[in-house]
């Protein structure tokens, strides 16, 4: 029988037919590390040697992955460090070739990456196809353009590649969030040390076989995969120069304090609780679309989701009747289904936290509105969309990052309670600004203390454009000219 999760079962609006994603995908049984070009078997004891990695929108198992032990740390970041002085000193325009190759491939193997990227995150296929995948191959495109244009990009410097990177990564974008720390690392001339989220290694474990295909030197870019503890083993180890971290902002502050007496180079992207705006002139249509794509995208599983709504007091009816209505069409369900517009939760541990902010919120006395219309597959993780009015700003559901398709609906009367309102967080990560009038555009958003700050849109990406956070969202760019600096000394 099909679950309902307690809810009123509705009919859906529209009973589309599945279309599902036809393209096999091969996944091998075992998956070992990926260090000086060689895979490579972990070398923990043998009962801490491999670990599942799961297919959320069916809990069933995909493969074994290798654990990675500090010894396969320790060889990965010595693989790293002696490939370090050719790569450094390979003319620029070779190096960029064998990035220009790797995104060439991506592209080519786009729809089997997008594929098993949904498989092994849960993520919706038309958004791994749409959005993932694309600008994967993007990054490593653009990136490919600096690598000989580096003096241009720091005019009267000279820029020299930082060392051995150690790059760690969570589990809401693999394939991108992989792409965003390798390709810059490289087209500065550094070296690489990947470890992916223990529940999404599978696209990680692709690209090596994609950069193993496109020549590139052994120990350039290798892959360790594990869990925290091999995270922190890339951490302390010695012989890394550069940090690049992409996480939760509990565990950024765990690396922040173990490099703070080292030389080690740190960048961190970190958490989010981001706010949107909207006033009484926005397009209100344009509006409810960019606030339902910023939350419900990737299942609110996005650093930079807009999970707090602040509307101008003389619309919120109108705005909390819209946005009920659009969330109920909604598709909630298999991953590689084309229609599907919401994607299974990550893992269980995930689905029981949000499941935690559900029950917290009307605890505190808000009102919970969800998407009940249509049944859920009965095995998997899975979390309908929802969203919270009666909020109070001092709510845990307004305050802390939840990482869920779950939104907090409040209301203000002037802008300048919006921008209050709107800073009042310890993250700064992202905002989303809806008006009609541009002078307004342009003075909330140097007013609100974010990173990004989407006006009339919301959840725009471009290799050129940098992204990073203020407060505790972290600190450093990635993208653009901004992210060259985080993988360059300046002479
Ligand atoms: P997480 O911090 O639990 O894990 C991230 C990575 O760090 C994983 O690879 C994990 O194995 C590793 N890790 C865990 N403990 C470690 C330790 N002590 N030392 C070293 N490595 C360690 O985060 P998550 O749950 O995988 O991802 C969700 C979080 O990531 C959210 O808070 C989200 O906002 C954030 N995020 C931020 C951005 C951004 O650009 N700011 C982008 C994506 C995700």
């Amino acid at each position: 029988m099909p679950r309902t999760n307690g809810a009123t079962a509705q009919p859906p609006r529209w009973d589309y037919a599945p279309a599902p994603e036809t393209a096999k995908v091969s996944i091998a049984p075992r998956y070992d590390h990926f260090i000086n070009n060689r895979w490579t078997p972990p070398t923990g004891p043998k009962s801490d040697a491999y670990f599942d990695t799961l297919n959320p929108a069916t809990e069933k198992t995909l493969a074994q992955v290798a654990h990675g032990s500090d010894a396969d740390v320790d060889a990965a970041v010595r693989a790293a460090a002696k490939a370090l002085p050719r790569w450094r000193a390979l003319p620029p325009t070779e190096r960029a070739k064998y990035i220009f190759r790797i995104a060439r491939r991506v592209q080519e193997r786009a729809r089997e990456l997008a594929v098993l990227e949904s498989t092994d995150s849960g993520k919706p296929i038309k958004e791994s196809r749409d959005l993932d995948v694309p600008q994967a191959a993007a990054h490593f495109f653009y990136h490919a353009g600096w690598a000989d244009k580096l003096p241009y990009a720091f005019p009267g410097r000279t820029p020299t590649p930082v060392g051995v990177c150690a790059q760690i990564i969570p589990w809401n974008f693999p394939l991108l969030m992989a792409a965003w720390k390798l390709a810059p690392a490289l087209a500065c001339g550094n070296t690489c040390v990947l470890k992916p989220a223990e529940t999404t290694p599978l696209t990680a474990l692709r690209l090596a076989e994609i950069i193993l295909d496109a020549d590139l030197p052994p120990g350039v870019v290798n892959v360790v995969t594990g869990d925290a503890r091999t995270g922190a083993a890339l951490v302390n180890h010695p012989r890394v120069h550069k940090i690049a971290f992409t996480g939760s902002t509990d565990v950024g502050k765990k690396i922040a304090a173990a490099t703070a007496a080292s030389p080690k180079r740190l960048t961190l992207e970190l958490g989010g609780k981001s706010p949107h705006i909207i006033f009484e002139d926005a397009s209100l249509d344009q509006a409810i679309e960019g606030v339902i794509q910023g939350i419900y995208f990737n299942q609110g599983e996005v650093c930079c989701a807009g999970s707090r709504l602040f509307v101008q007091e003389s619309i919120l009816d109108q705005v909390i009747r819209r946005l009920e209505h659009r969330m109920k069409s909604l598709r909630v369900g298999d991953p590689l289904d084309k229609n599907t517009d919401v994607g299974a939760v990550n893992s269980r541990d995930q689905l029981q936290r949000i499941d935690k902010y559900l029950a917290l919120g009307p605890a505190e006395g808000a009102t919970l509105h969800r998407a009940n219309h249509s049944t859920l597959p009965e095995r998997g993780y899975w979390c309908r969309p929802c969203f919270f009015t009666g909020v109070q700003p001092s709510h845990l559901v307004a305050r802390e990052e939840i990482f869920g398709p779950v939104l907090s609906v409040m209301s203000f009367r002037t802008p300048d309670e919006a921008i209050a309102r709107a800073n009042n967080t310890p993250y700064g990560l992202a905002a989303g600004v809806w008006t009609d009038k541009g002078s307004k555009i342009f003075d909330i958003a140097r007013k609100l203390k974010a990173g990004v700050v989407w006006c009339n849109t919301y959840n725009q990406f471009d290799p050129a454009s940098p992204f990073g956070g203020y407060k505790e969202s972290g600190f450093g760019r990635e993208g653009g000219r901004h992210g060259l600096r985080a993988y360059l000394n300046l002479a």
